[in-house]
């Protein structure tokens, strides 16, 4: 029996797809199937998807039928439109976009105008009404954009020809030149062509597409897509689909036009009518900022029809996609034609808003409102905004595209933005216009300034993305690139001068300026309402905040040593301590008695240090255990190497040295530099620190476990409820646990009597060997807290002092990981550890009590990892318990993962 096996299906009609192939057809593609199911006007077309161009990346080469396929939906497109693709009296044209499953704004290629040539150019006047003008321009255009995008040929050598050609004419305005100078522009473009690549411009159609298509797979790979999708963690190996869709023209008089819009406002979330428009102009003069818009509004008056048309679209876009929606559209001689539709990019404040507008509006409910909001937007609204009196006068005012308030030295380029950043320097880069190979400085600034645009110009909406303070049109100012400055209001502002941008309100600001809270704080602390506010925002977060608590597992705790912290966090919402480093208690004042402690020659003198210290730990333990009232608060024992709190050997062998030789009485000093050189070490994050210290110094644990035991029982005895959780840092192996254990349960016995007291004694697990042997170390812990951080550092062997800022930058550009191991939790190999420690710590003590008090506790990403390997609660610092309460809740209601991009 012969099987016959059919060839992939590497192209898609418009009518066969729909919104929920994204993975398949792109955002772009999915959606133009919806909205042509939908019946909306959308110019014919079809996708070729995702997998031919992860074929055609994998090989080199069209996968086998692909040809084929794009021939047989060409032929049926050419016979929808009754026209072919070219032909010489009526010649269809088609424009070739990319569209992968995430949206990356202007990171990939489109060719507009595919079909045209010599001989169909004629055919184009004719079709638009003798329009000669248009129809070379459109040539021109094509020319520019094959050449540049697919054959490689540098684009300053078309644009320097245009502006030949301009100034030949005597004007700054493309308008200015007509058909004549046009048809003149396209033999020196053809000249340009044939000089950079060796051949004429192709005439063929169909090898136009072809290139054409082939040009959009590769440029999956361009160096800036591949920088974008590192910086929005957009997986690599996803590919790009290619949209083929039939031309319409928005620059055919002024009764053509282009333009986007959103069906709520993506800055504030505030319910209206946002966009702009661009009469008689195509849809990539409006992306790229070229030329200032005009509100969508006034559309009304330009066109009143297909304004309504357009609003009645809007308005069931809406309604079915159940959120707000972003729009292209394009009137070609007053018919509406819908370009692209997707689920609208918002700001934080937006996204909190509009979650909670759509529930009133009865479109979701709760759980999918807290999907549709971030830990990330969250901690964006937690910074402060600008502080603002008399002294500080706007000097310009263009458009709040993104929020934020950011203040630096002005930059005039991507280079030396990213030159400044790596200085540590905040750097506002101000440009005309940002284009895509301006990522690399944007990603470096603090924020960013334009000149022209909109709010969809690439500027916004990239800011937009990458949650970065952005302004943009500010037309006051005029920007001088090759001068280094910008002038505005008759005053020069240089390279290096400070200015500050207020990406809310759009101002833009000379000097520093000072910043206050964000409401979003006060309300977590306390002194905003949000029964009484009318801050929509506020509103939204409470209601968000409080659906999040109400859905989540796991608890959220605090690392915080001292009172006003656990204060501050316990406002915050976090429902214990989950880190409370003792280290810091050792500091200050307190450092004589310690190093009364390190250089103590006798048991006597070594003792009186330690008795010394207790009655001062003790108050810090009391203070703590009574600002948490009863809620669990876990006392870790001291962690760091003791030489960390005598002075640097250097600096002490100089002092010693001088005082020698002016003849001084140093004996104190020299008894300092002996211990000094004595516990020096070579590897100290590996050396005598954690539970090592505590089993080499005797008496320093049992000094610490008296102090915390002491605390509560104080406490309890004044009427509170202290419930301290004690915990051995840097445990490797049980036996460790187990001896610092017994000496602890001893002290505790003696000190709790029955005061009612209950000290529960767990360990941290932040040694990989602790991870391996959890089943062991289980039997002798009542909790175990991850240590990410020293997990990390010790399962990957990168020194967490060191290697972020020595050499991550490389393996971040090559890929080995997306993100630092040391910022979001490595799921695969110090994730397994925690797994394994996980399931084997809970087989040997079921109901064991696990958390985590790394850096890792507030992190989005990470934070859903430790839901799904089952901890009981996760610790951060103050500032991120209120990013982990709304992680925690959204991974109670996701069970595939986080995906809000
Ligand atoms: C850790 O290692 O993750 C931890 C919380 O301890 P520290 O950062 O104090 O080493
Ligand atoms: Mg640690």
């Amino acid at each position: 029996m012969v099987t016959t096996h059919e060839t992939d299906k590497y192209v898609y009609d418009f009518a066969e797809g729909n919104k929920d192939l994204k993975d398949l057809l792109g955002g772009k593609g999915a959606n133009l199937a919806e909205m042509t199911n939908l019946g909306l006007p959308v110019p014919p077309g079809f996708t070729i998807t995702t997998g031919a161009c992860q074929a055609y990346l994998a090989t080199g080469r069209e996968p086998d039928g692909l040809a084929g396929q794009i021939e047989a939906h060409l032929e049926a497109l050419e016979r929808a439109m009754g026209r072919r693709l070219g032909d010489p009296q009526d010649p269809l044209l088609v424009s070739v976009r990319s569209g992968a499953r995430f949206s990356m704004p202007g990171m990939m290629e489109t060719v507009l105008n595919v079909g045209l040539n010599d001989r169909s150019v004629v055919g184009l006047s004719d079709q638009a009404g003798q329009n000669d003008r248009f129809a070379w321009d459109s040539y021109r255009r094509l020319i520019q954009m094959f050449g540049k995008t697919v054959c490689e040929v540098p684009g300053e050598e078309f644009e320097h020809a245009l502006d030949e050609a301009k100034r030949a004419k005597g004007t700054h305005d493309d308008l200015d030149l007509d058909a004549d100078d046009l048809r003149g522009l396209v033999e020196t473009y053809k000249k340009i062509f044939a000089k950079h690549t060796g051949r004429e411009f192709p005439q063929e159609p169909r090898e136009q597409l072809d290139l054409a298509i082939r040009a959009v797979f590769e440029s999956w790979n361009a160096e800036r897509a591949i920088l974008y999708r590192r910086q929005e963690r957009i997986p690599a190996d996803l590919g790009t689909a290619v949209n083929v869709v039939t031309m319409v023209f928005g620059n055919l008089g002024p009764d053509s036009g282009t333009g986007v819009a959103f069906t709520r406002d993506p800055g504030s979330g505030a319910q209206g009518i946002y966009g702009d428009y661009l009469a008689n102009a195509q849809g990539e003069d409006v992306v790229a900022g070229i030329r200032n818009t005009v509100p969508l509004q006034e559309l009304e008056r330009l066109d009143k029809t297909s304004y309504d048309q357009l609003l009645d679209i809007m308005a069931r876009l809406e309604g079915h996609y159940q959120d707000l929606c972003d729009i292209e559209f394009t009137i070609e001689r007053g018919k509406l034609w819908m370009l692209q539709t997707r689920v609208g990019k918002r700001t934080a404040a937006a996204a909190f808003v509009i979650a909670g507008q759509l529930v009133d509006e009865g479109l979701i409910d709760l759980d999918e409102a807290l999907h549709r909001v971030n830990g990330a937007q969250l901690a964006q609204l937690m910074f402060p905004r600008f502080q603002l009196d008399h002294e500080f006068e706007a000097v310009a005012r263009g458009i709040g595209a993104s929020p934020g308030a950011a203040s630096g030295a002005v930059v005039f380029t991507s280079a030396r933005a990213v030159e400044l950043a790596a200085e540590g320097k905040s750097v506002i880069l101000v440009r005309r216009e940002t284009n895509p190979d301006d990522l690399n400085g944007m990603i470096a600034a603090q924020g960013i300034l334009t000149s022209r645009g909109g709010k969809t110009s690439h500027a916004a909406v990239v800011a937009r993305g990458m949650g970065k303070t952005c302004v943009s049109g500010a037309d006051e100012i005029e920007v001088n690139v090759p001068a280094k400055r910008f002038n505005v209001g008759g005053r020069t502002v240089s390279e290096g001068d400070v200015v500050s941008i207020d990406g809310t309100t759009g101002k833009v600001y000379l000097g520093e300026v000072p910043v206050t809270p964000s409401e979003v704080v006060q309300y977590f602390e306390g002194s905003l309402d949000p029964e009484r506010t009318d801050d929509a925002l506020v509103r939204a977060v409470h209601r968000i905040m409080t659906h999040a608590d109400a859905r989540r597992r796991l608890a959220v705790r605090t690392n915080a040593d001292t009172g006003a912290d656990a204060a501050r966090a316990r406002r915050f919402g976090a429902e214990g301590i989950g880190l409370c480093r003792t280290e810091h208690m050792f500091l200050g004042d307190r450092r004589e008695l310690v190093e009364r402690l390190i250089l103590a020659a006798t048991e006597t003198e070594r003792t009186d240090a330690l008795a010394a210290l207790l009655p001062l730990q003790r108050q810090d333990f009391v203070e703590i255990f009574r600002e948490m009232a009863g809620l669990p608060v876990t006392v870790r024992l001291i962690d760091p190497p003791l030489h960390e709190f005598l002075p640097p050997l250097e600096q002490l062998a100089v002092n010693v040295a001088v005082a020698q030789e002016r003849g001084e009485d140093v004996a104190k000093e020299e008894a300092l530099l002996a211990a000094v050189r004595r516990m020096h070490e070579e590897n100290p994050m590996l050396g005598l620190r954690g539970v090592r210290l505590g089993l080499v110094i005797p008496g320093l644990f049992a000094m610490q476990v008296r102090a915390i035991a002491e605390a509560a029982v104080a406490v309890t005895r004044d009427g509170g409820t202290a419930c301290p959780e004690i915990m051995v840092p840097l445990v490797g192996a049980v036996q460790e646990l187990e001896t610092v254990r017994a000496e602890a349960e001893k002290i505790i016995a003696e000190v709790v009597g029955d005061s009612g007291v209950e000290v529960l004694i767990g360990t941290m697990i932040e040694v990989p060997r602790a991870a391996l042997t959890a089943g062991q170390i289980a039997e002798a812990a009542q909790f175990f807290s991850f240590g990410t951080n020293d997990l990390t550092q010790m399962g990957w062997g990168f020194s967490r002092d060191d290697v972020e800022g020595a050499f991550f930058w490389r393996y971040l550009e090559l890929g080995i990981f997306g993100i630092s191991p040391f910022e979001s939790i490595d799921r695969d190999g110090v994730g397994r550890l925690i797994r394994i420690a996980a399931e084997e710590g809970r087989a040997a003590r079921p109901g064991l009590k696990l958390g985590v008090c790394g850096e890792h506790g507030g992190d989005p990403d990470s934070v859903h990892f430790f839901h799904e390997v089952g901890l009981d609660y996760v610790s951060c610092s103050p500032f991120r318990v209120p990013v982990a309460r709304l992680e925690a809740g959204r991974s109670a209601i996701e069970t595939t993962g986080s995906d809000s991009r």
